[in-house]
């Protein structure tokens, strides 16, 4: 029996709120823990996808990544060479073009399976289940432990109690004394909403450069994204809705002409802002959390000598869990690490290889600290 405690009055309305997101996978050739996570993470959400509504709800349309300059054509061509083609495969500009239906001013790696989603249908879809219930208006501040049951706490109000919690708030995961030292970092986007226009609709795929376009859904296309560091305020701005164009003008102009975008008033411009919420290693920050005190001690001695193997338990928070870190790319990562953590919780096998798990989990930060000491 599941309840999610949300505190607004319905799902997916802060990072997971845009009309469309992009299935964008930024893989390695060198086979790394965050390739591996995205590869997997990918296969999932494509899996979860077959059951929404294709056109409506998502679109398998695609995703070209455009070679833009050298260097990420060279990163491309080894992508190329590290992968299979039913994933990945490089097109030259004139094949890009087919596939596009647009101009291009370059070729890139086509992922025929890549495609757009709209994250609330994705949310919605995993909260239809009859053993899970939305509490809305649930505003988490407080977490207590009584008699084996974790309480959840909004001031005086307990909304729910549980033997589990999965805290998967994002950044706001900080606010719980056993999440306070995850190096978490809020990057504010703001996505933009073209209206479609005849011409735009001959889009087949989503483009991306530094910025992503996808093909409309419904009357709108989507363009994002811009990355602020420092505004903490959510009201879209005009500045962003120029600069969003301005990735529109990189990836292709003859799309903005088909969009007609010289003749759109930035400031009449919509869209929407959220914020990202990211890791220092870019992996997610996915499993069981620890007491960050005991476990300092704990383990003190890693701080002397890294090499050892302390044969001593780890002092975990017993049924406390933390799902959060997922960044540009929570549409590929957050589904699987919601099955990661099923595993974790309840002894099955885990979804990833061992090694993928370990480095997503949380305590990998505590421990880096111990042994380099800061
Ligand atoms: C502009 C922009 C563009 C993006 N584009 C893409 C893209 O193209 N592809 C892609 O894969 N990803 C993209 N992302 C990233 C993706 O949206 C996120 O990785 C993903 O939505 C994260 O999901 P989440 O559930 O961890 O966080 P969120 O969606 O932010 O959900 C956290 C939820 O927790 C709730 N909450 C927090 N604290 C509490 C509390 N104390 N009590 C109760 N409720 C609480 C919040 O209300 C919220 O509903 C984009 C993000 C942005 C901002």
């Amino acid at each position: 029996q599941v309840s999610v405690l949300e505190r607004h009055d319905g799902p997916a309305q802060e990072a997971s709120g845009n009309p469309q997101g992009v299935l964008y996978l930024k893989l390695s050739a060198h086979g790394t823990a965050l390739s591996q996570m995205i590869l997997s993470g990918f296969g999932y959400t494509r899996r979860w996808l077959e059951h929404l509504q294709r056109g409506h709800d998502w679109d398998a349309c695609g995703v070209l990544q455009l070679a833009f300059d050298d260097k990420e054509g060279e990163r491309q061509a080894k992508l190329a060479t590290a992968f299979d083609d039913s994933l990945l495969r490089q097109l030259d500009r004139a094949q890009a073009e087919a596939t596009a239906g647009v101009a291009l001013a370059s070729g890139g790696l086509f992922y025929p399976e890549g495609g757009w989603v709209h994250p609330p249908a994705l949310c919605q879809a995993q909260l239809n289940h009859p053993r899970i219930r939305l509490l809305g208006h649930a505003n988490v501040i407080a977490l207590r432990k009584a008699d084996g049951l974790w309480q959840a706490w909004d001031g005086e109000r307990l909304l729910a109690s549980a033997p589990l919690v999965v805290l998967a708030g994002a950044a706001d995961v900080r606010h719980f004394p056993a999440c306070a030292g995850l190096p978490l970092k809020r990057i504010r986007g703001q996505i933009t909403r073209l209206p479609a226009t005849l011409a735009s609709r001959e889009l087949r795929t989503v483009v991306c450069a530094d910025g992503y376009v996808a093909p409309p859904r419904g009357d709108e296309h989507t363009l994002g994204a811009s990355f602020d560091f420092h505004n903490e305020d959510l009201a879209p701005t005009v500045a962003e809705h120029q600069g969003n164009l301005a990735l529109l003008d990189d990836i292709s102009a003859d799309l903005a002409t088909r969009l007609r975008t010289a003749e759109l008033d930035p400031a009449q411009l919509q869209g929407r802002a959220a914020f990202r919420c990211t890791s220092p290693d870019y992996l997610p920050i996915v499993g069981p959390l620890a007491d960050v005190e005991a476990f300092n001690q704990a383990y003190a001695m890693l701080a002397k000598d890294a090499r050892q193997v302390p044969d001593v338990a780890c002092p975990w928070l017993e049924g406390l869990y933390v799902n959060s870190g997922h960044g540009s790319r929570g549409l590929i990562t957050a589904p699987l690490s919601g099955e990661l953590i099923g595993a974790w919780a309840s002894g099955e096998p885990l979804p990833l290889p061992r090694a993928v798990a370990e480095a997503c989990h949380p305590n990998r930060f505590a421990l880096r600290r111990l042994i380099r000491g800061k």
